[in-house]
């Protein structure tokens, strides 16, 4: 009796490592993958412009994985090393909360949810467990512990004045983002709970219909509820950016109605270069552009078809011909479970590919980081 005691206490223990040591990393490394390739041949030429450029990237899911993001790591696609590496001076950093079970672009509900297991397994709070809203705010302060310990090189930007600081020194700017408002769970007043928790880009959607309103992957193809409205509203009267990547077609309309302000999509392909159900219709594209809006440009096959860097470079150069230079960004979605062709160590290689594209040099600084960095200058709250 007591060896069978002792047999199963051992087989716990090690069954416990593998679930909450073993596991998260292997996951992690299996979902964010780079694409095998032999060394990129940078020209002198284009490691000349990118190191002048100051890069920006709309969207990255860095937060969603337990990679201490201050230390450099072998999986995985970014850490605050490996962006600094790659020149990047401006990363929006998203936090994921709920996904579907066998996700996918053309239809999902609801009903499930991997994040919960996700969450248990990288031993993250329990109350992040069983609430959106607190996995939310675990993601945020996980930015808040990256700026204690990194010093001078990173601040967490929750306006353009700490925005102007950062482009003054050496730091690298972080702005906090959700993917998808499902974190409000119904009640506006988390608006203010998200905001003084740091939230400046608030994605409606993600993989399925939320309170909001339809996702361009869940099952209504709706607008905007009555409470999207009121979000959207709210969230932009309190100073924040409204990112409408993975929402639905009538949402998208539906927020173009309702005012003015620009709003980004923080990462995304476009249907005329690359026919995938993960993007929304060129002539929205250009009605988002006319609203003084950016298109931040992914790198992976969902939306781009060719994840190469010249892959990259032609979904650009297209969005650049479709809005005008002005309105296109970067979108890697980086770490956001896709095969990247780099890491953010290795983003040169995009300038590179964009010279051999034929960009002349303001478009190319432009796409690369100075649209994004005016944009949130204007658009952030100012203090
Ligand atoms: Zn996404």
């Amino acid at each position: 009796m007591k060896t069978f005691g002792a047999i199963a206490g051992a087989l716990l223990i090690i069954g416990a490592v593998i679930f909450f040591v073993v596991l998260p990393p292997r996951v992690d490394d299996r979902m964010n993958v780079v694409i095998e390739h032999a060394p990129y041949e940078v020209s002198a030429e284009a490691h000349a412009l990118h190191e002048k450029i100051h890069v920006a990237d709309l969207h990255a899911d860095m937060l969603l994985w337990m990679r201490d993001p201050s230390e450099r790591h072998a999986r995985g696609h970014t850490d605050l090393p490996r962006l600094r590496e790659g020149g990047v001076k401006l990363q929006v950093f998203t936090a994921v909360t709920k996904t579907p079970k066998n996700l996918n672009y053309d239809e999902n509900d609801a009903g499930s949810d991997d994040i919960t297991l996700l969450a248990v397994a990288q031993r993250w709070p329990i109350r992040t467990w069983g609430s959106i809203l607190e996995r939310a705010l675990y993601q945020a302060s996980r930015l808040d512990r990256l700026e204690r310990v990194a010093g001078d090189d990173f601040i967490f930007v929750k306006s353009a004045s700490d925005l102007q600081r950062a482009l003054n020194g050496d730091a690298l700017a972080g702005i906090y983002g959700i993917e998808g408002a499902h974190p409000l769970e119904g009640d506006l007043a988390n608006i203010d709970r998200l905001y003084d928790a740091g939230l400046r880009v608030m994605g409606l959607q993600h993989f399925f219909d939320n309170e909001l309103g339809g996702s361009l992957h869940g099952k209504s193809g709706a607008g905007l509820t009555d409470f999207g409205k009121a979000a959207v509203d709210t969230a932009v009267a309190r100073g924040m950016i409204v990112d409408v990547a993975h929402s639905s077609e009538q949402v998208v309309r539906d927020v173009l109605a309702r005012n003015d302000k620009p709003v980004i999509v923080s990462h995304t392909g476009l249907k005329g270069h690359c026919d995938s159900p993960r993007n929304i219709s060129d002539t929205l594209m250009q009605e988002i552009a006319d609203h003084g809006g950016l298109i931040g440009v992914g790198f992976w096959d969902g939306a781009i078809c060719t994840p190469t860097p010249q892959g990259i470079a032609g979904a650009i150069i297209y969005a650049v011909g479709l809005v005008g230079a002005d309105h296109v960004a970067l979108g890697s979605d980086f770490d956001g479970t896709v095969s990247a062709p780099f890491d953010a160590s290795e983003l040169a290689v995009l300038t590179n590919a964009l010279i051999q594209g034929g960009l002349d040099e303001p478009t190319i600084r432009a796409v690369m980081g100075e649209n994004a960095i005016r944009f949130f200058l204007e658009n952030l709250p100012a203090a």
